[in-house]
């Protein structure tokens, strides 16, 4: 059977090339960065080179970089420790309704611990209105965090004009970049924001390494103890093979990035319009222009996401309904609700991420088998009218 995978928001193959790149570190090359002796040298030397591929994929210095073990390690770090670290200056945070739960769960267990938090709405295409931001903001604000590409509905947020407001009122200004990395350009000093976090296995490195950018001269504490890694940031012997791969990823992802937004703006067209031409009752969630590149997200009436998942599954086809981590749940997703579908449509819908191994072809088998599906799945259906 046909085998095709478009579910590259969940995660990414690595890349043949990073696998190369990263072996050797397992085996020959298995040193503590840390150690004294002249081999353990090349060691650091590596971790080190990473962190000056990283910083040039964002335009950040390499001592802005602090390796983590992943999004949302480096999501509960921004938020959870520099709230701690700068509490004297105030308790509340801001953050989206439509964010990951590593930033939502984070922002809870700060409330639980005596800070409080505004959730901010977004409109009706999944994207924080400045004017709304605008509003929150209170005397006692001390960060604002806001995703920059959402992982269900792909809207891209105006991170710039939103760093902005936070920096006239000298808050610090957080972004989940994971879905956006490696995927669109990203500039730290342009979008004028103090952390950023980023994640090596959705864009083609190895899972369990990521980093938070951390601009020179923001106060931050730290969540794990011990060592003095990282320059006392996050304490750990350095994962250096998931570091290794992490910064060979973001080398190839920078040569590649204007050669696969086309591509996967393009294909990704493809497969929207293919859906919304012959599925009736369908619509788009997520901006329509302002999304990540390959990213397609739509609700079809009267049927349930989970149903599709199951069809699509028997004929090969690897997709999601909402985001990994709540699937399982019966909820519709808080991203969903939060732009304002009925919870009968949101329980309709379909996440499609193509990456850079997609082809026309994986994208007109879906079109050619999806509604039929549909179709089948609505006969079933005791909503439809
Ligand atoms: C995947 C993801 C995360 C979590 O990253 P991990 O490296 O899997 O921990 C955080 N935020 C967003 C938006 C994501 O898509």
């Amino acid at each position: 059977m046909k085998l095709v995978y478009m579910d590259h928001s969940a995660t990414t193959p690595v890349d043949q090339e990073v696998f190369n790149t990263i072996k050797p570190y397992y085996t020959d090359v298995f040193y503590n960065p840390s150690s004294a002796y002249s081999p353990a040298q090349k060691v650091r030397k590596a971790v080190e080179k990473a962190r000056e591929q990283v910083a040039l994929l964002i335009n950040a210095l390499p001592e802005e970089i602090i390796f983590t073990s992943g999004g949302t390690e480096a999501d509960n770090q921004a938020i959870i420790s520099y709230a701690i670290t700068n509490m004297e200056k105030g308790r509340h945070i801001i953050t989206s309704a439509i964010e990951h739960h590593a930033v939502l769960d984070s922002c809870k267990y700060l409330i639980n611990n005596g800070f409080e938090c505004t959730v901010i709405p977004v409109n009706s295409l999944g994207v924080v209105e400045p004017e709304t931001l605008e509003k929150a903001i209170r005397p006692d604000t001390i960060l604002i965090s806001i995703m920059h590409g959402n992982n269900e509905i792909g809207s891209i947020q105006p991170i710039k004009e939103l760093a902005e407001i936070a920096r006239e009122n000298q808050i610090a200004f957080h972004t989940d970049a994971v879905q956006t990395m490696g995927k669109i350009p990203l500039d730290v000093k342009a979008l004028g924001i103090n952390m950023l976090s980023g994640s090596s296995h959705k864009f083609y490195g190895p899972k369990g390494t990521g980093f938070l950018y951390l601009k020179k001269g923001t106060r931050i504490g730290r969540l794990l103890h011990g060592g003095s890694q990282e320059r006392k940031h996050r304490a750990g012997t350095e994962n250096v093979p998931g570091i290794v791969g992490l910064g060979k990823a973001c080398e190839l992802a920078g040569e590649r990035l204007p050669e696969q937004v086309e591509r996967l703006t393009k294909l990704g067209k493809r497969l929207t319009d293919g859906i919304l031409t012959t599925i009736p009752n369908t619509r788009l969630t997520g901006h329509p222009v302002d999304r990540i590149p390959g990213s397609v997200s739509v609700c079809f009436e009267f049927v349930e996401g989970e149903s599709i998942l199951l069809m699509l599954d028997q004929l090969g086809i690897m997709a999601s309904s909402g985001s990994a981590c709540t699937s399982g749940s019966l909820d519709p997703s808080h991203v969903l609700l939060a732009i304002g579908l009925p919870a009968e449509i949101a329980h309709g819908s379909l996440r499609l991420t193509l990456g850079k191994d997609s082809t026309v072809e994986d994208v007109d088998y879906v079109l050619q088998v999806l509604p039929p599906i549909i179709e089948r799945l609505r006969q079933m259906s005791p909503l439809v009218r």
